[in-house]
């Protein structure tokens, strides 16, 4: 016969309390003792350079090889004004240089536009040889390991942005910084007007799947802003929009906005060009008119970085 013998309550706690341990605590101990069981520990920068990179030309629709540091010249050429001081080209060469190298680990095939770096060949001011020559082979480090997302964009007007406010990655070197001191900057408070119903053709062409409803005076709003003072979310009809894309819907230089709607007519008023992310070269330019060395430049835009080989 089968004796059914009695389950003592106080087995089923001890039982509950140990698995309760072996699922929660253990693991949580693993990963505390060895964090790099969950994140792989990224390698630390060999200093090691391509001699040689692949460009692809846009335009004429071929490939070119070319050596890194030439490639590097006709970036800092394409991307920043020569008439900008030594000092900001020099930031400009080492950040380009960076992001290119962080690029190339990642497998991405260079091309000659904003898409990777904008790049020119012809006319290299000395000056941009110079201070590319300067920075030879030096690029940007964070905790030791390339600072491979140093973006970097026109100019700021207010502080720049946390990294994951403007993108979707969050880098502790991208984080928001003061930028007010950028003299010369062009685009302040540029206005784009457009009636409502050319705003609103414009946001359905943009966002063909989103369904706006009625876009009117009262449902064309700024709902929130990120850390730098850019339009973080705006209401439009029925849709809340970031306002990088409304930036991009409508060809605004900047995510820095102010509306106002005033009859059927809307206004957006602009400052500033650019992500805002990283390194603002009118910001650049100012802190070298200033007196601020590269390495000082780089600092400040790029937190807790340092240049290195
Ligand atoms: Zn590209």
């Amino acid at each position: 016969m089968l004796h059914r013998k009695k389950i003592d309550p106080r087995h089923i706690a001890a039982y509950i309390i140990s698995m309760l341990l072996l699922i929660v605590l253990l693991p949580y101990v693993s990963i505390k003792l060895f964090p790099s069981m969950i994140k792989p520990q990224l390698a630390a920068y060999d200093g090691k350079l391509p001699k040689e990179v692949s460009l692809y030309l846009t335009k004429e629709d071929r490939y070119v090889s070319l050596s890194f540091e030439t490639y590097i010249q006709g970036v800092v050429a394409a991307e920043m004004p020569d008439s900008f001081d030594e000092e900001a080209l020099k930031a400009q060469a080492v950040a380009s240089r960076t992001y290119a190298l962080g690029r190339i680990n990642a497998g991405t095939q260079l091309c000659d536009t904003v898409h990777c770096q904008a790049y020119r060949s012809d006319n290299i001011p000395d000056k941009v040889k110079k201070a590319v020559k300067a920075t030879k082979e030096q690029v940007l480090l964070y905790d030791g390991q390339l600072a491979a997302h140093a973006l970097y964009f026109s100019s700021s007007a207010g502080p720049t942005e946390n990294s994951q406010d403007v993108f979707s990655g969050t880098f502790p070197y991208l984080v928001s910084v003061d930028s007010s001191y950028e003299p010369g900057a062009t685009h302040k408070e540029e206005k784009v007007t457009l009636t409502l119903d050319q705003f609103a053709k414009k946001m359905e062409e943009a966002f063909p799947k989103l369904d706006f409803g009625k876009i009117s005076k009262s449902t064309v709003k700024i709902r929130s802003r990120s850390a730098g003072g850019r339009v973080a979310t705006c209401r439009v009809g029925k849709q809340t929009v970031s306002g990088a894309d409304i930036r991009s819907a409508l060809g605004l230089y900047s995510a820095r906005f102010t509306l106002s709607v005033k009859g059927n007519r809307i206004t957006f008023t602009s400052s500033g060009s650019g992500h805002g992310v990283g390194m603002s070269q009118y910001g650049a330019d100012g802190m070298a008119k200033k007196g601020k060395t590269y390495q000082e430049i780089l600092a400040h835009y790029y937190q807790g970085t340092e240049v290195g080989k």
